[in-house]
């Protein structure tokens, strides 16, 4: 069996988080210079291994294998969320970059061969996976010319030109060529920690619904305003905020999770009543009937509000992607390499987090593997796992890249 080298994993990740340090985490966001060295990193360490090496016109990295016969797609990405962790991306595109390393080493694998795709900007500072999305061909000219950074407004043409990639074509991959997509993530949660459990098998990502709740009533003086002839449309907001958290929870699945991450009111001001509001709601959930259940529900609880008055109330969907489900045999590649290596420590469960796997999922067979986090915390510099949770997975990524390249030879 191909083997990695846990010493070599520990200090590629080491390697990165010193190209970008912020108070013992990580500040790299999309196509910063501290994000652009982790590409030539990477795009170094892939030749390093004979890949034929991509850095393309959207800041994707390739790393193609010259092996003729099976091949596994491994990655992730390398940007990270403002002032965050370490491994969040990085951990999936090391483990990629060591299998890659392996299964070349390895003559009994000559025939086979990892190819790894650092994908750009999962973490969304200039769009929604407009790296993967791009790798498949699911990105155009168009979309790249209206997105901009979201915290500073920077066009993402003026940034990739910053970075040297202005005119280098985008590379786009043939599904056909791989036996799948394998990525591994820390879980970004605590079920496995809090569960003693070192492997997550990921069935299926999350699907997302975003909708906007939007009332109107009158705006006016805060204070000679009778109280009863008062239409306050952030009243009106908030009495739909409390009527979905008393409601939700009698008619959710197992896994779902909802979240009001924000209310505006118009305009805003302690002594003026307001005269509009916006609440934005967003619920995650495997399946789509749960989904399904919970949008019915949401629309009723606005309907109701805007028949009973004072305000008018409305909602609207905002955004919507779709559960993506796990192919069969890549989960029980990493299910069989887990228990190959820890027995009984691991756990099918779904990925409450959007990540490239979901993308690549419509194109060609895709899995995920995660290890676990240390107090679940993530999208913050604390975010840690421990030494050896970071190796043992990549044990059990490269035994799963392993298991799925022999069954397709
Ligand atoms: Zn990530």
């Amino acid at each position: 069996m191909p083997e990695i080298n846990g010493e070599r994993v520990l200090a590629d990740l080491r390697a990165l988080k010193a190209l970008a340090p912020y108070e013992g985490g990580v500040h790299r966001p999309t196509l910063s210079p501290e994000h652009v060295a982790s590409l030539k990193w990477l795009a170094a360490e892939l030749g390093a291994i004979g890949h034929e090496t991509k850095l393309d016109g959207i800041a994707n990295v390739f790393g193609i294998s010259k092996a003729k016969g099976p091949k596994l797609l491994g990655g992730s990405h390398l940007e990270s969320q403002n002032h965050a962790g370490w491994l969040d991306g990085p951990l999936g595109v090391v483990y990629a970059l060591e299998a890659a390393r392996a299964i070349a080493a390895d003559p009994a694998f000559a025939d086979c061969g990892v190819d790894v795709i650092s994908c750009c900007d999962e973490e969304g500072h200039f769009g929604n996976f407009l790296g993967s999305r791009s790798s498949i061909g699911d990105v155009d000219e168009a979309a790249i010319d209206s997105a901009a950074d979201r915290t500073t407004g920077t066009p993402l043409r003026r940034a990739l030109a910053a970075a040297g990639l202005a005119g280098v074509p985008r590379h786009v991959l043939d599904p056909k060529r791989y036996v799948g997509f394998l990525e591994a993530h820390i879980e970004q949660g605590d079920w496995l920690e809090a569960n003693d459990l070192k492997i997550g098998v990921v069935t299926k990502i999350v699907g997302i619904r975003q909708y906007l709740i939007t009332t109107e009533g009158m705006q006016n003086h805060a204070g000679t305003t009778r109280m009863a002839i008062r239409r306050d449309a952030g009243v009106a907001a908030a009495r739909i905020a409390v009527a979905i958290s008393d409601h939700f929870p009698g008619i959710a699945g197992e896994r779902t999770v909802w979240t009001m991450g924000r209310m505006a009111y118009d305009p805003g001001a302690p002594s003026v009543i307001p005269g509009g509001a916006e609440l934005v709601l967003q619920m995650r959930d495997p399946e789509n009937a749960v989904l399904d259940r919970l949008e019915v529900a949401a629309k009723e609880i606005v309907a109701d509000a805007d028949k009973s008055g004072p305000c008018r109330a409305s909602i609207r969907q905002t955004r919507r992607t779709e559960p993506a489900a796990m192919a069969q045999n890549f989960m029980d590649a990493v299910r069989d390499a887990a228990e190959a290596l820890v027995p009984g420590k691991h756990v099918d469960m779904p990925s409450g987090a959007g990540h490239d796997a979901m993308v690549f999922s419509a194109h060609m067979p895709a899995g995920m593997l995660f290890v676990p986090s240390i107090g679940g915390i993530s999208h913050h510099w604390t975010e840690n796992t421990s030494d050896a949770d970071i190796v043992l997975g990549a044990r059990v990524y490269l035994d799963a890249v392993a298991r799925l390249l022999k069954a397709a030879r």
